[in-house]
């Protein structure tokens, strides 16, 4: 079994709803266990500003699946849950994206591990923070503590505990 983190992310719909169903449909996957959910935080979007804010959040999960089936099945519960692209950073009903999935390192257009950006985003950083043992690193060794301690942390606001209690 790997451990990975998993970043959620609305702005459409009803964004809480839509983080709650997908945490359920991550704990029904096949070859995965759901250990823990993050908070859930509020933020401004950061691409296009003419859509609504963000509400984020992280899940723990325990995969037997690689990192690439991983990723299909997320693809999968976004579609089921009605994701439709629209323009980059733009608006959207459910967002899944793998942030670190154990110590792996991949470098695809298709799929990056660690996910671009988490190093620099609060929204990520401090879920992140809420589900991962004290003094974890990422794979490259820096402090996952050191980077929340640097991020904009006022660019976040925690709207409630545990994502899924
Ligand atoms: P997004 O708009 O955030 O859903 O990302 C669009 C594309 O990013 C997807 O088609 C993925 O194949 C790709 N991608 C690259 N790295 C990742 C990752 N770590 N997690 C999820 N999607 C990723």
């Amino acid at each position: 079994m790997i451990d990975c983190w998993i970043g959620l992310g609305a702005n459409l719909g009803e964004p809480l709803a839509q983080l709650t169903q997908a945490a359920n449909a991550m704990a029904a996957l096949p070859q995965c266990q759901l250990v823990a959910t993050s908070g859930v935080y509020g933020s401004r979007p950061l691409g296009p500003q003419d859509q609504p804010d963000y509400l984020n959040a992280c899940a723990h999960l325990r995969t037997e699946l690689s990192a690439h089936a991983l990723l299909t099945a997320l693809k999968g519960i976004e579609a089921d849950m009605g994701r439709v692209t629209t323009r980059r950073w733009g608006e959207r009903l459910i967002d899944l994206d793998i942030l670190l999935f154990g110590d792996e390192c991949i470098s695809e257009d298709a799929l990056t591990v660690p996910h671009k950006g988490l190093e620099q985003r609060a929204f990520v950083l401090g879920p992140l923070m809420d589900i991962t043992p004290e003094h974890f690193t990422l794979p490259n060794g820096t402090p996952l503590a050191r980077l929340w301690q640097q991020c904009d942390k006022n660019s976040v606001q925690r709207v409630q505990h545990r994502l899924l209690s």
